[in-house]
């Protein structure tokens, strides 16, 4: 007798799908099959049954710019699980004054109230060769990915390709994985200096000044860096054609690279650019034209792009008001709540990827990625029952107020679903059902990889 039983569902998996039941007992999948009975049951008939979404790129309580984004670790987590996501892999918040373990501890606290489990990527900022011992020791603590960027001079989260190649030897050696926001720094401030004031006081100068070749030749520099030094690197938030080709490049010549896009690179445009409210869709990458969103599909299909990951970093309308310029906004958009919806109903539906490579770029590949696997990431016998019930039939629309996270637009506002999560269990326990959260505070634990 099982504590729980998932009943008459369809079991999407990335080989295949196939009708059984689930059998959990306490927070393991212990079965999967036939007529299974359970002290307590679900009838799923109908229903699609996923593994657990894994987010792994969350921004919550992120200080930026003397303010934070707008979801703390409670109220995202608890989106997050209303939107199928049972793990998060946020980030530390890095400084120069503090070391990366120190990062890690500190992140701890902030992240305790969580409703589902969740990991970090490291912040790697400040950071200069000579303190290599800082990637072992965070290893040591269960942190084993790395995030750099190559933009960001002026803030001082830049990382340099000085830093980047002891950084990348030292990950090398620990097995660690570095992951890297890719984007030209000198080509976006020669691009930002050229500017004329009404030029920035357009939302369109965001796309002008970081556009797609500046994507690319960061990629580039970051993949040969990689190459040279054996690093196993992940590169986010992928947004353009030439990234892609970049990334595709990398991968042919053997690079031990992956990548990751996001929804709002598949689903909007830069012409939100010429929108009224234009403003609210401020993001790093910018946005771009319709033919890198195919081409970001394309990456998908062709492996290229191994999973899709939010990168959400919600700010409110009045953390975004307009101050006149494009560059004096907070940079990120809301997400994880609306990612498997959003990439059933126009992803599955429309016939831009299959319904079984779903559980792969939601689940699988992000578990791999982060070293979560098979913990994490599949519905096999001994995982974690972290698992989504899926109705295909559902049909909503996107509105702000109606969703769970702690912000007040979407950048999908009035978007048809088709499809809709209808429960989501993590660990064993149901966190969203019936429409309302049941997730509990602090439920949610630091996974060590
Ligand atoms: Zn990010």
């Amino acid at each position: 007798m099982y504590d729980l039983v998932v009943k008459n569902g369809t079991l999407v998996t990335p080989q295949g799908t196939v009708e059984a039941d689930l059998g959990i007992v306490g927070e393991k999948i212990v079965a999967v099959g036939l007529n299974l009975a359970g002290k307590s049951e679900i009838d799923v008939s109908e229903k699609l049954v996923l593994p657990g979404v894994i987010d792994a790129h969350t921004h919550m309580a992120l200080p930026v710019a003397g303010t934070r984004s707008s979801d703390d670790f409670f109220t995202g987590t608890r989106a997050a699980a209303c939107g199928g996501v049972t793990s998060i892999v946020d980030f530390t918040v890095g400084s120069a004054k503090t070391t990366i373990p120190e990062d890690i501890e500190s992140r701890q606290q902030v992240a305790k109230d969580a409703v589902i489990d969740y990991t970090f990527h490291g912040e790697v900022i400040g950071w200069k060769p000579g303190q290599e011992s800082e990637f072992h020791d965070a290893v040591s603590l269960g942190v084993k990915t790395f995030k750099f960027f190559t933009a960001y001079g002026s803030s001082g989260r830049r990382s340099d390709s000085g830093v980047l190649y002891h950084a990348f030897r030292a990950i090398a050696k620990l097995g660690a994985t570095a992951l890297v926001h890719c984007e030209d720094d000198d080509l976006i401030t020669s691009l930002v200096n050229q500017l004329t004031d009404d030029e920035r006081g357009e939302m369109m100068s965001l796309a002008r000044t970081r556009p797609p070749e500046c994507e690319g030749a960061a990629i580039e520099q970051v993949a040969y860096y990689a190459a040279v030094t054996g690093a196993r690197v992940h590169i986010v938030h992928v947004s353009s054609d030439l990234g892609r080709a970049a990334v595709k490049r990398a991968k042919s010549r053997g690079v031990h690279l992956t990548a990751e896009t996001c929804p709002q690179y598949l689903f909007l445009t830069k012409d939100v650019y010429k929108r009224e409210d234009a403003h609210l869709f401020s993001a790093s990458p910018a946005l771009r034209a319709k033919s890198d969103q195919d081409a970001l599909w394309k990456g998908l299909r062709e492996g290229t792009l191994d999973l899709v990951a939010t990168d959400h970093c919600p700010f409110t309308v009045v953390q975004k008001t307009w101050k006149g310029s494009f560059l004096d906004l907070p940079y990120g958009l809301p997400g994880v709540e609306t990612l498997l919806p959003l990439l059933y109903s126009e992803g599955v539906r429309k016939g831009n990827i299959g319904l079984t490579d779903l559980p792969y770029f939601l689940s699988e590949a992000p578990a791999r990625v982060n070293s979560l696997y098979p913990r994490k990431g599949t519905l096999g016998i001994g995982s974690d029952a972290d698992i989504v019930i899926f109705d295909p039939s559902a049909r909503w629309t996107i509105h702000a107020k109606a969703l769970h996270m702690a912000i007040d637009f979407s950048p999908y506002e009035g978007m048809e679903m088709h499809g809709a999560v209808d429960t989501t269990i993590s660990r064993g326990r149901i966190v969203y059902s019936d429409g309302k959260s049941h997730g509990e505070k602090g439920r949610g634990r630091f996974i060590p990889v």
